[in-house]
């Protein structure tokens, strides 16, 4: 992969998981396989202030979550806060391919072939299983920075500073493929995005490689489930278009010989499926040709409505620094690419002494650790 690699807070500057110092919600980028919680780590101690702590449970880090996620299952799943959007896709879908099934595939499979049924069924379960894993995969959250190191960096921002130049700057650059790439501080997260990373307002989280929240599959769509979302559109063309042509030939076939409009008038289910399928197959298919071309030019949908790598922003020109030059690679990149693993942790257990994201502004970082926020590529 050509994307930079990018640390925003060194992870060795962290103190070791049994030092007293803070740690992050979530394992420091890179994350190891496994670093959640050690067992031992788990015991009563948590955070909290001394007796209301002891005797409880020890709480697992999705419950103390700060972004506005759902989590299910004890955190294996997570979906963003407001779902009726979400159980509105569900629904239409499900609708769909069940009235398909019940009053069409039965004439369609006697008077044409069995294949139409079994077609329908593989298409629905592969949209079904690309829409769930869409919609219940962490899109690629970072976790926010503890009290310490956002403290820590802010004392570094506060360093750059000069009597004559106040605020410091919240921006810094980082050169990408000879691309300069400015990257903006993030207020709630306390901490410079990485490139490619925005804050979704919606779920209040920082998202890598951030595409758009979708309320249609109630997440956002970021670096973890973006090809998920990609084959989920794609396969639900082909679904959309497949019933729409299977009950329209249904229909036709019917009709011979009678009045079509009796034939309508039978057929209740078949027009419901009609209209359903008329009115998004639209929408569907110009989303499915959108997220082809951004996935040939490894473009983000939020980089393409900011016109990020348009040549004339600026009066200077600029080019997309993440693309390969070439359509395939950029295909390659961006849907076979391994998937990175997720930092947020959610079923890892809080720390004993985890200081938990919150408004800070201390004058030193009480944790003993030091840590430094450095960056990868280097800035001015
Ligand atoms: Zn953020
Ligand atoms: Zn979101």
């Amino acid at each position: 992969m050509k994307d930079c690699e990018y640390q925003q807070i060194s992870p060795g500057a962290a103190p070791p998981p049994t030092s007293p110092g803070a740690r992050r919600l979530g394992p420091a980028a890179p994350p190891g396989p496994g670093p959640g919680p050690p067992p031992l780590a788990a015991a009563p101690r948590w955070s909290g202030s001394g007796s209301e702590s002891i005797g409880r449970r020890p709480r697992r880090k999705w419950e103390v979550f700060p972004g506005r996620n759902r989590f299910y299952c004890g955190g294996r799943l997570m979906l963003a806060g407001h779902g009726g959007v979400f159980a509105l896709t569900l629904l239409l879908i499900l609708t769909t391919t069940v009235l398909f099934f019940v009053f069409d595939c039965p004439f369609l499979a006697r008077e044409l072939t069995l294949a139409i049924p079994i077609i329908a069924a593989i298409l629905f379960f592969f949209v079904m299983s690309c829409l769930l894993q869409t919609s219940f995969t962490d899109p690629g959250i970072l976790p926010r920075a503890t009290v310490c190191e956002a403290a820590a960096l802010e004392k570094q921002i506060d360093n750059t500073g000069s009597s004559t130049y106040r605020p410091p700057p919240r921006t810094r650059e980082v050169m990408i493929n000879g691309q300069m790439v400015k990257l903006k501080y993030c207020f709630t997260c306390k901490m410079f995005r990485p490139p490619r990373t925005s804050h979704c307002s919606v779920c209040d989280n920082c998202v890598e490689r951030f595409d758009h929240h979708c309320p249609w599959v109630g997440n956002c769509v970021g670096r973890r489930n973006y090809r998920f979302f990609y084959a989920f559109i794609l396969s639900l063309s082909f679904l959309t278009t497949f019933i729409f042509a299977c009950v329209v030939t249904h229909l036709t076939l019917r009709s011979q010989g009678s009045n079509f409009l009796s034939t309508l008038k039978e057929t209740p289910a078949s027009v419901l499926e009609l209209v359903i399928c008329f009115f998004s197959i639209w929408s569907i298919l110009g989303l499915s040709g959108f997220h082809t071309y951004l996935v040939a030019s490894n473009l983000t949908t939020n980089e393409d409505i900011k016109g990020s790598w348009s040549s004339k922003r600026g009066g200077e020109a600029s080019v997309n620094p993440y693309s390969h030059k070439s359509v395939i690679t950029n295909c390659c990149a961006v849907l076979c690419s391994p998937l990175p693993p997720s930092l947020i942790d959610r079923r890892g257990f809080v720390q004993s002494d985890t200081v938990l994201p919150s408004p800070i502004r201390t004058d030193e970082p009480a944790c003993g650790a030091k840590p430094d926020a450095s960056m990868v590529g280097g800035h001015p």
